[in-house]
This record gives C-alpha cells, sequence and structure tokens, in this order.
C-alpha cells in the first residue's frame, strides 16, 4: 500500500480581478484569488512542494514593460508573513532542504519562487515545457511565462513526470483513469489536466489519516465552477491553450465531485476550498 503523506496548504501571496472573469455569474467587484502552494512531507522522500505560489522576484520580473502589463492587470499583494520560506520554516523546513518542486503549470503565480530553492528539482510534464521552449518576451508574456523566474540551471534539474510509470487508478478517481507515479510508491500520481495551459500537472493524493485529496491547480478557478459546471467569461478564452480541452477537463472535475462527495479537491485560486480545507486538515500550519 502506497504510504500516506501529510500537506500543508501555505498562501503564498494573492492577485484581485473581477470574479466575473472568472465564471460566468460571478460578482463584478474585485475578489481575492490566493496563490496557493502544497507542502507535502513525504515520510522517507523528505519536504516536496506542490507549485511556490508568488515571490518578490514576481516585481522585479515584471518591472520592464511590456512584463509590466502583467502586473496591472492582476495587482499582486505578498505580505512578510506569507513569503514562502517563511511559511516553510514555521513548519521545520529550510529552502534547502527540498527536494521536489511539482510543477503543475509554467505561469507565473505558481513558479515565481523556484529560485529560492537551491536544490529542489523540478518535476513537470513534457509539453508543458515544450510550450514555452524559445517563445520571446512578448510571446511568453501572453502565456502568463516570465523566463526570468526560471532558475539559470533550471534544464539540468528538470525531470519530466510523463517519464514515470503509468499507474491505472481506482475506480475512486473515475473519470481519471492514469497517473504518472512520481515518487514510484503510490503516493503522488500526477494527473495530466490540459486545458488552461498546454498540460498542467495535477495531483492525486492519499493523506497518512487515509484521507484523499486531488490538486488541482488551474483547471478552475473556483470550486463552484466544477460544482456548478460554470465557465469562465467569454473573455477568459484568450488566457487558454486549449478551450475546448479546458472544457472537458472541467467536465472531468465536475464528474469526480459528483462522484465522491468526500474527496477534496482543490482548485489552487479557491480562497473558501483553501480555507476550508485547512479549518478541516488536523495538519494545518
Ligand atoms: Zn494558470
Amino acid at each position: 500500500m502506497a504510504p500516506g503523506v501529510e500537506l500543508h496548504l501555505l498562501e503564498v501571496g494573492h492577485c484581485r480581478h473581477p470574479e466575473w472573469i472568472t465564471i460566468r455569474g460571478g460578482a463584478w467587484s474585485a475578489c481575492r484569488f490566493p496563490s496557493l502552494c502544497v507542502l507535502i512531507l513525504h515520510p522517507q522522500a523528505g519536504p516536496i512542494l506542490y507549485d511556490t505560489g508568488y515571490a518578490e522576484r514576481f516585481d522585479e520580473a515584471t518591472a520592464p514593460v511590456p512584463e509590466r502589463f502583467y502586473r496591472w492587470l492582476t495587482p499582486v499583494t505578498l505580505p512578510p508573513h506569507q513569503h514562502l520560506l517563511a511559511q516553510l520554516r514555521g513548519c521545520g523546513v529550510d529552502a534547502a532542504d527540498v527536494v521536489r518542486v511539482l510543477i503543475s503549470h509554467l505561469h507565473a503565480d505558481h513558479v515565481a519562487g523556484l529560485r529560492d530553492l537551491p536544490r529542489a528539482r523540478f518535476v513537470a510534464l513534457r509539453a508543458e515545457i515544450a510550450s514555452v521552449r524559445g517563445l520571446g518576451r512578448v510571446a511568453g508574456l501572453r502565456r502568463a511565462f516570465l523566463p526570468a523566474l526560471l532558475p539559470g540551471d533550471f534544464d539540468a534539474r528538470l525531470e519530466y513526470a510523463d517519464d514515470r510509470p503509468l499507474r491505472a487508478l481506482g475506480s475512486e478517481w473515475a473519470p481519471f483513469t492514469e497517473g504518472f507515479d512520481l515518487l514510484g510508491d503510490g503516493s503522488l500520481l500526477g494527473i495530466p489536466l490540459p486545458g488552461h495551459s498546454a498540460c498542467q500537472l495535477g495531483l492525486a493524493v492519499r493523506r497518512s489519516d487515509g484521507r484523499r485529496c486531488f490538486l488541482a491547480a488551474d483547471a478552475c478557478w473556483s470550486a463552484r465552477a466544477f460544482r456548478e459546471r460554470r465557465l469562465p467569461s467569454v473573455l477568459a478564452r484568450p488566457l487558454m491553450h486549449d478551450w475546448q480541452a479546458y472544457r472537458r477537463t472541467l467536465d472531468d472535475l465536475g464528474a469526480l465531485a459528483l462522484a465522491q462527495p468526500d474527496l477534496h479537491i482543490v482548485p489552487s485560486h479557491c480562497a473558501s476550498s483553501i480555507a476550508a480545507l485547512r479549518d478541516d486538515w488536523s495538519g494545518r500550519p
């Protein structure tokens, strides 16, 4: 049986934008969208992160034009107590202790902290990495990708999730059928979630107390979206890599939620999901 892991939900900054862009029927007012990083404590492998959230380097990377448009569109707040390294220290983890970062996708709000983790290996899906190779500044910006956020030795530290063994998932994860066994022990199963970006890496995980969790990154921006099958505004379509794939992934999440009402499905920017899970989980940071 796969070992269970301990999860800590870290909110590493947030941005604000009008809710109605992220979900049809949403509020006209600007809402807070936290940026989630999950600290995964595996009993043997050591500390692993799922994404990093924001970092001060986001400000540096978006200081020049045209990158400055990014911060105009999504104003970012990162109070000192939410800095990734401060929160890791609060969990007893030093930056140099982090052995891996599982990168859901390369949007800046998910990878801004990579350069603060000197010894971590990086894990992502091949299609996601290929989608930004060779992009110029403007083309990269249109995909919310800021190359300045990646360490100079990113390629040398990169591992592809697709190179891991593909495992059949149990019926409890349907309609998702297969996942990449990221550590080789069945504890962390990487699930491709195409659409929002070229290919996000979702994560199916079982905690040490037996409860299951599905980290869904930006497959949707709120739990309400998959529960009520609500798409984003048409104005959000240009932000998507593949709109039809996005719809299919959202449908799959909705079907999973319907079949497994006790499963925690966590979109990375859903404030209510993160707050509810923090209250529910005993291992809260
Ligand atoms: Zn994204």
